[in-house]
Protein backbone atom coordinates (compact mmCIF):
# COMPACT_ATOMS: atom_id res chain seq x y z
CA UNK A 1 0.00 0.00 0.00
CA UNK A 2 1.20 3.71 -0.34
CA UNK A 3 0.65 6.34 2.00
CA UNK A 4 -2.02 9.09 0.84
CA UNK A 5 0.21 11.19 3.61
CA UNK A 6 0.57 15.10 2.34
CA UNK A 7 -1.32 14.16 -0.99
CA UNK A 8 -3.39 16.77 -2.30
CA UNK A 9 -7.44 15.57 -2.21
CA UNK A 10 -9.82 17.48 -3.71
CA UNK A 11 -13.99 16.10 -2.19
CA UNK A 12 -17.10 17.27 -3.64
CA UNK A 13 -20.22 17.16 -1.44
CA UNK A 14 -17.90 17.33 2.02
CA UNK A 15 -20.66 18.77 4.38
CA UNK A 16 -22.12 15.94 5.16
CA UNK A 17 -22.70 12.17 5.43
CA UNK A 18 -20.37 9.69 2.67
CA UNK A 19 -18.20 13.54 1.55
CA UNK A 20 -17.42 14.20 5.21
CA UNK A 21 -16.37 11.06 5.88
CA UNK A 22 -13.80 11.08 3.07
CA UNK A 23 -12.73 13.87 4.77
CA UNK A 24 -12.27 12.92 8.06
CA UNK A 25 -10.52 9.53 6.77
CA UNK A 26 -7.69 11.25 4.12
CA UNK A 27 -6.84 13.65 7.19
CA UNK A 28 -6.66 11.09 9.72
CA UNK A 29 -4.30 9.72 6.89
CA UNK A 30 -2.25 12.66 7.12
CA UNK A 31 -3.55 14.13 3.33
CA UNK A 32 -4.02 17.83 2.45
CA UNK A 33 -7.50 18.56 1.77
CA UNK A 34 -10.07 20.44 -0.18
CA UNK A 35 -13.59 20.37 0.93
CA UNK A 36 -16.41 21.84 -1.65
CA UNK A 37 -20.31 22.22 -1.08
CA UNK A 38 -22.93 24.77 -1.34
CA UNK A 39 -23.06 25.24 2.84
CA UNK A 40 -20.21 27.02 3.51
CA UNK A 41 -20.63 27.18 6.95
CA UNK A 42 -21.03 23.58 7.17
CA UNK A 43 -17.96 22.95 5.34
CA UNK A 44 -15.40 25.56 7.08
CA UNK A 45 -16.99 24.20 10.46
CA UNK A 46 -15.65 20.42 9.55
CA UNK A 47 -12.27 22.45 7.82
CA UNK A 48 -11.83 23.60 11.43
CA UNK A 49 -12.75 20.73 13.43
CA UNK A 50 -10.35 18.06 11.02
CA UNK A 51 -7.38 20.66 10.89
CA UNK A 52 -7.84 21.31 14.94
CA UNK A 53 -8.04 17.25 15.13
CA UNK A 54 -5.64 16.01 12.93
CA UNK A 55 -3.56 18.95 11.88
CA UNK A 56 -3.61 18.61 8.46
CA UNK A 57 -3.99 21.13 6.00
CA UNK A 58 -7.94 21.78 4.85
CA UNK A 59 -9.29 24.31 2.45
CA UNK A 60 -12.58 24.61 2.42
CA UNK A 61 -14.09 26.60 -0.91
CA UNK A 62 -17.92 27.07 -1.12
CA UNK A 63 -19.09 25.58 -4.58
CA UNK A 64 -22.50 24.42 -6.35
CA UNK A 65 -20.89 21.60 -9.12
CA UNK A 66 -23.52 22.58 -11.53
CA UNK A 67 -22.14 25.71 -12.48
CA UNK A 68 -19.75 25.42 -14.83
CA UNK A 69 -17.90 29.03 -14.66
CA UNK A 70 -18.19 28.64 -10.96
CA UNK A 71 -15.76 25.16 -10.86
CA UNK A 72 -13.49 26.91 -13.11
CA UNK A 73 -12.97 29.72 -11.60
CA UNK A 74 -12.91 27.81 -8.40
CA UNK A 75 -10.47 25.91 -9.47
CA UNK A 76 -8.10 28.59 -11.11
CA UNK A 77 -8.50 30.29 -7.81
CA UNK A 78 -6.99 27.80 -5.84
CA UNK A 79 -4.10 29.09 -3.98
CA UNK A 80 -0.60 27.86 -5.80
CA UNK A 81 0.18 25.31 -2.77
CA UNK A 82 -3.18 24.06 -3.75
CA UNK A 83 -3.33 23.29 -7.48
CA UNK A 84 -2.06 20.07 -7.91
CA UNK A 85 -4.50 18.05 -6.91
CA UNK A 86 -3.86 14.02 -6.73
CA UNK A 87 -7.26 12.93 -5.88
CA UNK A 88 -10.51 13.72 -6.98
CA UNK A 89 -13.52 12.40 -5.16
CA UNK A 90 -16.18 13.33 -7.46
CA UNK A 91 -19.03 12.76 -4.57
CA UNK A 92 -21.64 15.45 -4.81
CA UNK A 93 -24.60 13.81 -5.74
CA UNK A 94 -28.31 13.62 -4.98
CA UNK A 95 -31.41 12.27 -5.77
CA UNK A 96 -34.77 13.62 -6.00
CA UNK A 97 -38.40 12.15 -5.65
CA UNK A 98 -39.42 8.50 -6.26
CA UNK A 99 -42.18 9.84 -9.33
CA UNK A 100 -43.33 7.30 -11.89
CA UNK A 101 -41.08 9.08 -14.72
CA UNK A 102 -44.58 10.01 -16.07
CA UNK A 103 -45.26 11.93 -13.46
CA UNK A 104 -41.57 13.22 -12.85
CA UNK A 105 -40.72 16.63 -11.66
CA UNK A 106 -39.04 18.28 -14.50
CA UNK A 107 -37.29 20.82 -11.96
CA UNK A 108 -35.78 17.60 -9.93
CA UNK A 109 -34.77 16.08 -13.11
CA UNK A 110 -32.64 18.37 -13.69
CA UNK A 111 -30.69 19.09 -9.76
CA UNK A 112 -29.80 15.75 -10.58
CA UNK A 113 -28.48 15.33 -13.94
CA UNK A 114 -26.85 18.75 -13.51
CA UNK A 115 -25.16 17.53 -10.17
CA UNK A 116 -24.02 13.81 -10.82
CA UNK A 117 -23.52 13.92 -14.10
CA UNK A 118 -22.74 17.84 -15.66
CA UNK A 119 -20.86 18.31 -12.16
CA UNK A 120 -18.92 15.30 -12.17
CA UNK A 121 -17.96 16.17 -15.72
CA UNK A 122 -16.77 20.01 -15.23
CA UNK A 123 -14.57 19.10 -11.94
CA UNK A 124 -12.79 16.19 -14.23
CA UNK A 125 -12.25 17.84 -17.01
CA UNK A 126 -10.69 20.84 -15.14
CA UNK A 127 -8.65 18.75 -12.42
CA UNK A 128 -7.12 15.79 -14.67
CA UNK A 129 -5.60 18.03 -17.44
CA UNK A 130 -3.64 19.66 -14.56
CA UNK A 131 -2.96 15.94 -13.23
CA UNK A 132 -1.65 15.24 -16.55
CA UNK A 133 -0.09 18.54 -16.95
CA UNK A 134 1.99 18.19 -13.39
CA UNK A 135 3.09 14.04 -13.71
CA UNK A 136 0.99 13.44 -11.19
CA UNK A 137 0.32 10.02 -10.10
CA UNK A 138 -3.50 11.35 -10.48
CA UNK A 139 -6.38 9.33 -8.99
CA UNK A 140 -10.38 9.78 -9.68
CA UNK A 141 -12.48 8.29 -7.66
CA UNK A 142 -16.75 8.27 -8.30
CA UNK A 143 -19.12 7.55 -5.83
CA UNK A 144 -21.55 5.91 -8.43
CA UNK A 145 -24.52 3.94 -7.27
CA UNK A 146 -26.03 0.48 -6.87
CA UNK A 147 -28.84 2.23 -8.85
CA UNK A 148 -26.10 2.69 -11.51
CA UNK A 149 -27.04 -1.19 -12.54
CA UNK A 150 -30.20 -1.44 -10.75
CA UNK A 151 -33.33 0.11 -11.73
CA UNK A 152 -35.94 0.83 -9.52
CA UNK A 153 -39.33 1.75 -9.74
CA UNK A 154 -39.73 5.66 -9.06
CA UNK A 155 -36.04 6.13 -9.51
CA UNK A 156 -35.17 6.10 -12.97
CA UNK A 157 -33.64 9.42 -13.43
CA UNK A 158 -31.66 9.20 -10.54
CA UNK A 159 -30.13 5.42 -11.69
CA UNK A 160 -30.06 6.62 -15.29
CA UNK A 161 -27.30 9.64 -13.52
CA UNK A 162 -25.61 6.82 -11.65
CA UNK A 163 -25.28 4.25 -15.00
CA UNK A 164 -23.88 7.34 -16.51
CA UNK A 165 -21.19 8.05 -13.87
CA UNK A 166 -20.17 4.19 -14.30
CA UNK A 167 -20.29 4.71 -18.43
CA UNK A 168 -18.05 8.12 -17.61
CA UNK A 169 -15.40 6.07 -15.27
CA UNK A 170 -15.00 3.39 -17.57
CA UNK A 171 -14.73 5.85 -20.57
CA UNK A 172 -11.89 7.97 -18.42
CA UNK A 173 -9.93 5.30 -17.38
CA UNK A 174 -9.70 4.35 -21.38
CA UNK A 175 -8.80 7.76 -22.38
CA UNK A 176 -6.25 8.18 -19.56
CA UNK A 177 -4.64 4.71 -20.02
CA UNK A 178 -1.75 6.22 -21.59
CA UNK A 179 -0.91 8.05 -18.38
CA UNK A 180 -0.55 6.74 -14.52
CA UNK A 181 -3.40 8.07 -13.52
CA UNK A 182 -6.14 5.50 -12.27
CA UNK A 183 -10.06 5.52 -12.20
CA UNK A 184 -12.17 4.27 -9.76
CA UNK A 185 -16.16 3.92 -9.19
CA UNK A 186 -17.88 2.96 -5.75
CA UNK A 187 -21.03 2.08 -6.11
CA UNK A 188 -22.76 1.82 -3.10
CA UNK A 189 -26.29 0.39 -2.20
CA UNK A 190 -28.15 1.79 1.29
CA UNK A 191 -26.04 4.14 3.11
CA UNK A 192 -27.50 5.91 6.03
CA UNK A 193 -26.97 9.97 5.44
CA UNK A 194 -28.86 12.75 4.73
CA UNK A 195 -29.50 11.23 0.99
CA UNK A 196 -33.13 9.76 1.75
CA UNK A 197 -34.07 12.62 3.65
CA UNK A 198 -33.30 14.92 0.33
CA UNK A 199 -34.70 12.56 -1.76
CA UNK A 200 -38.02 12.78 0.12
CA UNK A 201 -37.72 16.67 0.41
CA UNK A 202 -37.46 16.53 3.80
CA UNK A 203 -39.90 14.06 5.13
CA UNK A 204 -38.45 12.26 7.85
CA UNK A 205 -41.10 9.59 8.50
CA UNK A 206 -40.70 8.47 4.67
CA UNK A 207 -36.80 8.85 4.99
CA UNK A 208 -36.17 6.54 7.71
CA UNK A 209 -38.66 3.81 6.20
CA UNK A 210 -36.44 3.11 4.00
CA UNK A 211 -33.94 1.66 5.84
CA UNK A 212 -37.01 -0.71 7.51
CA UNK A 213 -35.53 -4.27 7.94
CA UNK A 214 -31.87 -3.49 6.66
CA UNK A 215 -29.21 -2.17 8.48
CA UNK A 216 -27.66 0.43 6.02
CA UNK A 217 -24.10 1.19 5.39
CA UNK A 218 -22.54 4.04 6.97
CA UNK A 219 -20.48 6.74 5.47
CA UNK A 220 -17.99 5.83 7.52
CA UNK A 221 -18.06 2.15 5.41
CA UNK A 222 -17.78 3.71 1.80
CA UNK A 223 -14.76 6.23 3.56
CA UNK A 224 -12.90 2.99 4.58
CA UNK A 225 -13.50 2.01 0.65
CA UNK A 226 -12.63 5.30 -0.64
CA UNK A 227 -9.25 5.12 1.19
CA UNK A 228 -8.34 1.68 0.70
CA UNK A 229 -8.63 2.25 -3.29
CA UNK A 230 -6.64 5.59 -3.27
CA UNK A 231 -4.14 3.70 -1.04
CA UNK A 232 -3.65 0.79 -3.33
CA UNK A 233 -0.03 0.52 -4.81
CA UNK A 234 0.46 3.41 -8.27
CA UNK A 235 0.48 -0.03 -10.29
CA UNK A 236 -3.25 -1.01 -8.99
CA UNK A 237 -6.24 -0.15 -10.32
CA UNK A 238 -9.34 -0.70 -8.31
CA UNK A 239 -11.95 -0.01 -11.46
CA UNK A 240 -15.12 -0.87 -9.30
CA UNK A 241 -16.19 -2.09 -6.45
CA UNK A 242 -20.20 -2.69 -5.26
CA UNK A 243 -20.85 -2.37 -1.92
CA UNK A 244 -24.45 -3.51 -0.26
CA UNK A 245 -25.77 -4.21 2.78
CA UNK A 246 -26.29 -7.67 3.94
CA UNK A 247 -29.49 -7.69 3.46
CA UNK A 248 -30.20 -5.87 0.56
CA UNK A 249 -31.38 -7.58 -2.40
P1 LIG B 1 -25.68 13.60 1.62
O1 LIG B 1 -26.95 14.28 1.24
O2 LIG B 1 -25.38 13.37 3.04
O3 LIG B 1 -24.44 14.36 0.95
C1 LIG B 1 -24.50 14.92 -0.34
C2 LIG B 1 -23.41 15.96 -0.45
O4 LIG B 1 -23.43 16.49 -1.79
C3 LIG B 1 -23.61 17.12 0.51
O5 LIG B 1 -22.36 17.49 1.04
C4 LIG B 1 -24.14 18.23 -0.39
O6 LIG B 1 -23.72 19.48 0.14
C5 LIG B 1 -23.40 17.91 -1.68
N1 LIG B 1 -24.03 18.50 -2.86
C6 LIG B 1 -25.28 18.29 -3.33
N2 LIG B 1 -25.49 19.07 -4.41
C7 LIG B 1 -24.35 19.78 -4.61
C8 LIG B 1 -23.95 20.75 -5.55
N3 LIG B 1 -24.77 21.16 -6.52
N4 LIG B 1 -22.70 21.28 -5.46
C9 LIG B 1 -21.86 20.87 -4.47
N5 LIG B 1 -22.18 19.96 -3.54
C10 LIG B 1 -23.42 19.42 -3.61
O7 LIG B 1 -25.72 12.20 0.83
P2 LIG B 1 -24.63 11.06 0.64
O8 LIG B 1 -23.42 11.31 1.42
O9 LIG B 1 -25.35 9.79 0.81
O10 LIG B 1 -24.32 11.23 -0.92
C11 LIG B 1 -23.01 11.29 -1.45
C12 LIG B 1 -22.99 10.55 -2.79
O11 LIG B 1 -23.26 9.17 -2.56
C13 LIG B 1 -24.00 11.01 -3.81
O12 LIG B 1 -23.40 11.09 -5.07
C14 LIG B 1 -25.04 9.90 -3.80
O13 LIG B 1 -25.72 9.79 -5.02
C15 LIG B 1 -24.16 8.70 -3.52
N6 LIG B 1 -24.84 7.52 -3.00
C16 LIG B 1 -25.54 7.57 -1.82
C17 LIG B 1 -26.19 6.46 -1.35
C18 LIG B 1 -26.99 6.47 -0.09
O14 LIG B 1 -27.78 5.52 0.13
N7 LIG B 1 -26.83 7.45 0.77
C19 LIG B 1 -26.14 5.18 -2.10
C20 LIG B 1 -25.36 5.23 -3.29
C21 LIG B 1 -24.74 6.35 -3.72
P3 LIG B 1 -24.50 20.87 0.02
O15 LIG B 1 -25.95 20.59 0.13
O16 LIG B 1 -23.91 21.67 1.14
O17 LIG B 1 -24.10 21.43 -1.31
Amino acid sequence: MQTVKNKIVFISGASSGIGKACAESFAQAGAKIILCARNTKKIQEIANALTAQYQTEVLAIPLDVQEKHAVTNAIDSLPAEWQAIDILVNNAGLSLGLEKLQQGDIADWDAMIDTNIKGLLYLTRKIVPQMIENKLNGHVINIGSIAGIHAYPGGAVYCATKSAVKVLSDGLRMDVVDTPIRVTNIQPGMVETNFSVIRFHGDQQKAAAVYDGIQPLTAEDIADIVLYAASAPAHVQICEVTVTPVHQA
